[in-house]
């Protein structure tokens, strides 16, 4: 049972880059202004302000003899009386002060009388106390626009860095990340190919001396997680050269004209460097049909696309440059590049077989300490349709979950338990179903397993459980007998039966459907409609392929991707509907003739919540179904 639509998907909350934060900065500044203007101001109003006093009146009081001392600095008097208040007066800047208090009718004597002190202030402070308080904000707008024009311009400087070529340069001599094809399991074929470039790499005089063309462009085609990016080092480690890695998406990036740039600086930079080799990962994201108008008409990824082609097309036979690609899907690359003289070697990764899978298991495993009960054949066998990618992480769960429990050494147990993690996510104990629900779940997961084990073109039963793990309330897990890269129409016609399993019993025995077997349905759907019109598995359309891989129109179809008309669109939905009802059908037939087993089933799944392989089929065999043998196939 799939689709168990609680929202626990964590919202990946964006980082803002702290460089650009522009406001926060403006903000700052006016924060910090704001803050000085206050201080200032409050700094220069604690001063107790004395009398201002006019000249004809401070001479009056020296006539007194009411002055102790005068203090003349520039134009100004701070006067102290002999009673110690303090006044202040100014006077004419051109004239000395004597001079000027003579000129009000004073006698010598009584000046006398006065200590008079005269302070330079042409120092710093007359200036700060003269300047500052118009300068200060001129200052704090001038750093202001330094602050703008510094981010600006960091900003210029990126954009002129922009052209330059991205690419990570992994030397040879770097011995932590090199590569090796002894790191690289199974992939037998693509190794043996790829030898041939290594060859060139290590020795390409032995091969121009005789004339022979060497090849341009590599690409490694297959599914995600086989090892394409691995094989690719490999090949660089083993020649020994230097090896450019960037990703098809990096080329396209905000600015017109830079994926081109990127591109032209990139071989320049490879060709100086050569021997080398160019890898372009994930290149279906520059190297699509061009003018199909997808995603809105991208001139950006079309000009670096053709400038790839041009700077493959002039090299010169000698330029040492071997540029290699990886997809997988190389169904949506240009034709353009996959010609002769460009990419024209192509690789093919498949998913690894058993004993692959196996060698797989034991490169990951060589820095794990195992107990004695491993076997790695075994989780080999368990794991079919396993990519390197999740034979990887299956490896490290096992030693996680080891960890997790306090101990020193990985043991099967942990491995098998890693290989549902990988596959389904983790267990979630904690979600618990109510009675009404075990039952439900329970009869839906015995539903599936009993059709497949009755059909005989499914594929066995290895495990079912009613433990929500992932997004599945519960799941049956069958796996398939042997390896097989060919799967046949009758085999897919049991896995619709077998895919409607669940759905059919609700149906029938509590009369009602709950939102549990969706997935199964759409599973079971596309299953029906690709039989129809990609594999020519319908009596009623014949052998035409009407839709490429992955459900897309072939090539040459405009946006809309239908190459046929109204009436054969009419057609297929009939013949698909057909197909899930035949199914249907057999699953009723099947759960209804088999009713003990089911109930027997479903019963044992209440109470143990999981059933392996040996007890599910001691069930089975009480009620009369032969379980399926290896050899029966
Ligand atoms: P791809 O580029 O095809 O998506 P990668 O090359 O990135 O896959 O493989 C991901 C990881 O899976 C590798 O780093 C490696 O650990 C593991 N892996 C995949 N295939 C193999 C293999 N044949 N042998 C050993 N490890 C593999
Ligand atoms: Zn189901
Ligand atoms: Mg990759």
């Amino acid at each position: 049972m799939k689709l168990f639509t609680q929202n626990n998907q964590q919202k990946k909350g964006k980082e803002k880059n702290p460089k650009f934060d522009f406001s926060k900065n403006i903000f700052g500044t006016i924060f910090v202004l704001l803050l000085l203007t206050v201080a200032y101001s409050l700094l220069s109003g604690k001063e107790d302000t004395p009398v201002e006093v006019s000249l004809s009146n401070l001479a009056q009081s020296i006539d007194a003899g009411a002055i102790k001392s005068i203090e003349v600095s520039g134009n100004k008097l701070s006067i102290i009386r002999s009673d110690d208040t303090k006044e202040t007066a100014l006077k004419e800047s051109e004239a000395a002060l004597t001079e000027t208090l003579a000129n009000y009718g004073l006698s010598k004597e009584k000046l006398a009388a006065v200590t008079i002190s005269v302070k330079n202030q042409s120092g710093f402070m007359f200036w700060v106390a003269n300047i500052l308080p118009f300068a200060l904000p001129v200052l704090f707008i001038l750093f202001f626009f330094w602050m703008i024009s510094r981010q600006v311009k960091g900003a210029g400087m990126q954009a002129l860095s922009f052209g330059q070529t991205q690419a990570r340069v992994t030397s040879p001599d770097d011995k932590n990340q090199r590569v090796l094809f002894k790191d690289v399991a199974g992939a037998k074929e693509a190794k043996e190919e790829l030898k041939e470039i290594v060859d060139f790499l290590r020795n390409p005089k032995k091969f121009l001396d005789i004339g022979a063309r060497i090849p341009k462009g590599v690409i490694l085609t297959g599914a995600p997680g086989t090892g394409k990016t691995l094989l690719a080092r490999a090949v660089a480690g083993e020649a020994g050269v230097p090896f450019f890695h960037l990703s098809g998406s990096e080329f396209v990036e905000m600015f017109v004209g830079v994926g081109a740039s990127r591109v032209r600086d990139l071989f320049k930079v490879a060709k100086k460097a050569a021997p080398a080799i160019i890898f372009v990962d994930e290149i279906d994201a520059v190297g699509r049909v061009r003018g199909t108008g997808i995603g809105g008409g991208n001139d950006e990824r079309e000009q670096t696309l053709n400038q790839i082609l041009v700077e493959m097309d002039g090299f010169e036979p000698n330029e040492k440059v071997i540029v290699m690609a990886a997809t997988n899907r190389p169904d949506v690359l240009d034709p353009a590049l996959l010609r002769p003289g460009r990419f024209d070697r192509r690789v093919v990764l498949d998913l690894p077989d058993r004993e692959d899978r196996e060698e797989i298991l034991k490169i990951h495993s060589r820095k794990k300490p195992f107990a004695e009960d491993v076997n790695l054949k075994v989780i080999a066998e368990r794991t079919p349709g396993f990519s390197g990618a999740d034979l990887h992480s299956l490896m490290n769960e096992g030693a996680i979950l080891a960890a997790r429990e306090d101990r020193k050494k990985v043991s099967q147990f942990d491995l098998i338990r890693a290989i549902e993690k990988v596959l389904l996510g983790p267990e979630r104990k904690s979600y618990l179903l109510s009675k009404k629900e075990k039952e439900i779940t329970a009869y839906h997961e015995a539903g599936h397993a009993l059709v497949a084990s009755v059909l005989p073109y499914a594929d066995p039963v290895h495990k079912i459980t009613i433990i929500s793990r992932g997004r599945a309330l519960g799941y049956t897990l069958k796996l398939p007998i042997e390896e097989r890269k060919l799967q046949s129409k009758k085999e897919f016609l049991d896995d619709i039966a077998v895919s409607l399993g669940g759905y059919v019993v609700e149906e029938m025995l509590f009369g009602d459907v709950t939102t549990g077997p969706s997935n199964d349905l759409q599973v079971a759907t596309s299953l029906a409609r690709s039989m129809v019109t990609r594999w020519g598995m319908s009596e009623t359309i014949g052998p035409v392929a009407l839709e490429g891989e992955g459900g897309r129109a072939l090539f040459g179809a405009g946006i809309d991707g239908k190459e046929y008309s109204e009436a054969v669109s009419a057609k297929i939905d009939a013949e698909v509907s057909k197909i899930m009802q035949d199914g249907f059908a057999r699953a009723r037939d099947v759960v209804t003739k088999y009713r003990g087993a089911l109930d027997a089933i479903a019963l044992a799944l209440v109470e143990k919540e999981t059933l392996e392989q040996d007890d599910y089929e001691k069930i089975i065999i009480a009620n009369g179904i032969m379980p399926k043998k290896k050899e029966e196939k």
